[in-house]
C-alpha cells in the first residue's frame, strides 16, 4: 500500500532490522521496518485529517501541511507520511518567533499544522491570534507515530503533486517558499548518493535544523535512500557533540553506557559549527580530547563535509590539524537547487578555497555580469590576463520549478527559454558569482563527474561583489584573509556607498579574545576597549598593515568597525544589507 515513489522503494529494500533513526540523548532506536509501519499508520491518520481540513471536492494532493516538531523520529514519520498523501511538507523551526511562523503558515496557505510533544504549546500560541486565510487549522494532540490506530486501507493515491516547500534562509530578503516536488527531491538525493557514496554502514550524526536543504536533503533524505543510520543530536551543543563523537573511543570504564557507541562515519555541518567545535575542544577533559581526535580522524570519520556558507581557511586548516588530516570537503548549494557544486571524495580533490565541480546531473554555466554572455570553457582569462567571473546559472532535474505564489521572483530569476538552444531549458540565476580555474592533478579519482576546471565562489552579486573605484572586489576573498589574522574572530566585509569610490570597502570585525579596538600610543600596554574589556589594542592601521602584503591595495578595507557580535540567522549567515544599515546607517 505504499505509493510508488523512489524513496519508499528504497526504504522498503533496506534490511528491516537495520537501525534507521537514533535519538542520541535517550539512545532510543527505530528500525527501517518500524519506520515503514509507522508511516503507513500516520499516512492513514493524515489522510483523514486532510480530508477534514479541505472542502469536500478538493483533492488532498498538493495541499500544504506545515509541521513543527523536534528533530527526531516523529519528524521523519511525518515527512514521509506527507509524501505518501501526495501533499507538500512544510517543516517549521521552533527557533522562529511566532511572527515568522505565522508568516510561513499564511504565505504557504497551509491547510493544517501538525505538532507533537513540547512544540504543541508553541503551535497553539501561533494559532491563537488566528491565521487569516484559514481559521480551522488544528493541532494534533498525539504523536503521528505509533500503531493501533485506524486500520483503514487507502486506495493508492496519485503521487504527482507532493513534495516539500522549504523557505530560503532569508539572508538577503524575506524567506521565499521554494517548491520542490518529489522528483526534484529524488534527483537531488541521487546526485549526492552518486558523488558522496552514502553507504548502509554509514552512521551520520545529525546536528542541523531540519527546515533547510542541508539538514533535510543532505543529512536525512539522502541517507534514508542509502539505508544509513541517522542519529539526531539537536540543538547543536559543542560539548555534547564532542562527548558523543568520543564515546566509542573512550576506555569502557569512563564511557557512559547510555550513550550510543557506534563510531560516527559521516558528519556534515555549516562552517560555524566547525568553528565552535574547534574553540571548545581545548576545554574538554583530556581523556575526551584525545578520544575525540581519534573519532574525527580520516580512518574513523570517513566523510566530513562543510557548506551553506564560505568555509574560512583557518577553520579548514585547524580542523585538518586536529583530526590528523581530515580535510573538510566543501560544497555549494542553495534551497532552490539542492547541491550544485562539490569537491570530490579524494583528499586531492578538496582544492583550497574551491567548492569543486558540478555534481552529477547539474548543468552549470557562468554568465558575465557586465555583458550577460556565458563565459565559454577555456576562456576563463580575459585578453588583459584577468580572471573572468560570472554569475552561476544552473539547470537540470535538481532545479526547483517555482517560488510559491511569487510569479515575479520566479520569472526574474529564470532566464527565458532560448529557442536556439537544443535543450530549451530555462537557466536558474543563482545570484552568486564565481570564477573557474583548472587545477592540475585534481579530479582524477571520480572521472565520471569531477572533470574540467573547478569553481571558486566570489560571493553574492547583490552584496559580496563590491564595486570600488572601477574595480570589482570579492568580499569573501577579503574575509578569508581577515580571518587568517589572529586578532579577528569573525568578520563581514561590505561595500558602503561613497561618492568618491562608488562603494568603499569596509570591514566589520569581532575581535578575538585578548584584543580590543584601539591603538596608537599605548601600544605595549593593555588598554580598555569600548565594551569595558581589556586586552591588547588593535587599530585600523594595524589591520591595513597586516593585509598589505596579502591583498591588492584597492582590496584592503578603508574603514574598520569593531562590534561585539555579528547577528546571524539559523544557518549561521549574516544579512549584510541589514548589517550595513545598522553599522553605517546607510
Ligand atoms: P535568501 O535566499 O532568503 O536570501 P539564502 O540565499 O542564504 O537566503 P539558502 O538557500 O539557505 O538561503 O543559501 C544559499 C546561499 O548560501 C547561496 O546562494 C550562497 O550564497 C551561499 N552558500 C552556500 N554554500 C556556500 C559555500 N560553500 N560558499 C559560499 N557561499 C555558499
Ligand atoms: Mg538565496
Amino acid at each position: 500500500t505504499f505509493p510508488d515513489l523512489p524513496i519508499f522503494r528504497a526504504i522498503a529494500s533496506h534490511d528491516p532490522h537495520k537501525t534507521a533513526i537514533i535519538h542520541s540523548k535517550s539512545n532510543r532506536r527505530f528500525t527501517y521496518g518500524e519506520l515503514l509501519k509507522d508511516v503507513e499508520g500516520a499516512k492513514v491518520r493524515l489522510y483523514h485529517q486532510l480530508k477534514a481540513a479541505t472542502s469536500e471536492n478538493e483533492p488532498i494532493g498538493g495541499q500544504r501541511v506545515a509541521f513543527l516538531m523536534e528533530n527526531g523520529y516523529d519528524y521523519v514519520v511525518t515527512l514521509l507520511s506527507i509524501f505518501a498523501c501526495d501533499s507538500i511538507a512544510i517543516p517549521l523551526s521552533s527557533s522562529f518567533p511566532a511572527s515568522e511562523l505565522r508568516y510561513i503558515i499564511e504565505n504557504s496557505e497551509a491547510v493544517t499544522l501538525l505538532s507533537t510533544g513540547m512544540f504543541q504549546q508553541q503551535a497553539q500560541e501561533v494559532l491563537k491570534e488566528g491565521i487569516s486565510h484559514l481559521p480551522t487549522l488544528n493541532v494534533i494532540d498525539k504523536t503521528l507515530s505509533g500503531s493501533g490506530q485506524d486500520e483503514v486501507q487507502l486506495v493508492q493515491l496519485p503521487t504527482t503533486k507532493g513534495g516539500m516547500m522549504l523557505y530560503t534562509s532569508g539572508t538577503t530578503s524575506r524567506p521565499k517558499g521554494v517548491v520542490l516536488n518529489t522528483s526534484t527531491l529524488t534527483a537531488q538525493c541521487q546526485s549526492l548518493l552518486h558523488a558522496w557514496n552514502y553507504l548502509p554502514k554509514d552512521h551520520l550524526l545529525h546536528m542541523l535544523p531540519l527546515h533547510h536543504i542541508h539538514g533535510t536533503i543532505n543529512a536525512l533524505l539522502a541517507p534514508l535512500f542509502a539505508g544509513s543510520t541517522i542519529e539526531f543530536l539537536f540543538p547543536f551543543n559543542a560539548d555534547a557533540v564532542w562527548s558523543r563523537l568520543a564515546a566509542p573511543f573512550l576506555e569502557p570504564s569512563s564511557s557512559s553506557s547510555s550513550s550510543p557507541q557506534e563510531p560516527i562515519t559521516y558528519l556534515t555541518a555549516v562552517p560555524t559549527i566547525y568553528t565552535r567545535l574547534l574553540s571548545s575542544h581545548p576545554r574538554l577533559p583530556p581523556s575526551i580530547q584525545s578520544a575525540a581526535r581519534s573519532a574525527i580522524s580520516p580512518s574513523n570519520l570517513r566523510l566530513n563535509i562543510s557548506g551553506s556558507a564560505a568555509l574560512p581557511t583557518p577553520t579548514k586548516t585547524a580542523w585538518s590539524d586536529l583530526s590528523s588530516g581530515n580535510v573538510l570537503l566543501e560544497r555549494y548549494g542553495m534551497t532552490e537547487v539542492g547541491m550544485a557544486l562539490s569537491c570530490g571524495l579524494a583528499f586531492t580533490d578538496r582544492v583550497d578555497g574551491s567548492v569543486g565541480w558540478p555534481l552529477p546531473g547539474v548543468e552549470v554555466r557562468l554568465v558575465d555580469t557586465e555583458t550577460s554572455t556565458p563565459i565559454r570553457l577555456g576562456h576563463e582569462i580575459d585578453p588583459d590576463g584577468k580572471e573572468r567571473e560570472g554569475e552561476i546559472q544552473l539547470r537540470g532535474p535538481t532545479v526547483f520549478s517555482e517560488y510559491w505564489r511569487n510569479e515575479s521572483a520566479t520569472s526574474s530569476e529564470f532566464s527565458p527559454a532560448d529557442p536556439n538552444d537544443p535543450n530549451q531549458g530555462r537557466w536558474f540565476k543563482t545570484g552568486d558569482v564565481a570564477a573557474r580555474r583548472s587545477v592540475p592533478g585534481t579530479g582524477e579519482t571520480q572521472k565520471d563527474w569531477a572533470t574540467g576546471p573547478c569553481y571558486f565562489i566570489k560571493g553574492r552579486k547583490s552584496t559580496d561583489i563590491i564595486k570600488t573605484g572601477g574595480e570589482k572586489v570579492s568580499a569573501l576573498e577579503i574575509e578569508r584573509e581577515l580571518l587568517g589574522l589572529e586578532q579577528v574572530a569573525e568578520c563581514a566585509v561590505v561595500g558602503v556607498e561613497n561618492e568618491q569610490w562608488g562603494q568603499k570597502v569596509c570591514a566589520i570585525v569581532v575581535l578575538a579574545d585578548g584584543w580590543v579596538a584601539g591603538g596608537g600610543r599605548r601600544r605595549s600596554q593593555e588598554v580598555e576597549g569600548a565594551e569595558g574589556a581589556t586586552g591588547k589594542p588593535w587599530s585600523i592601521m594595524d589591520m591595513r598593515r597586516a593585509l598589505k602584503d596579502k591583498l591588492a591595495a584597492y582590496k584592503v578595507p578603508q574603514e574598520m568597525k569593531v562590534v561585539a557580535q555579528l547577528q546571524k540567522n539559523a544557518m549561521g549567515k549574516v544579512n549584510k544589507k541589514a548589517l550595513v544599515k545598522e553599522v553605517f546607517g546607510s
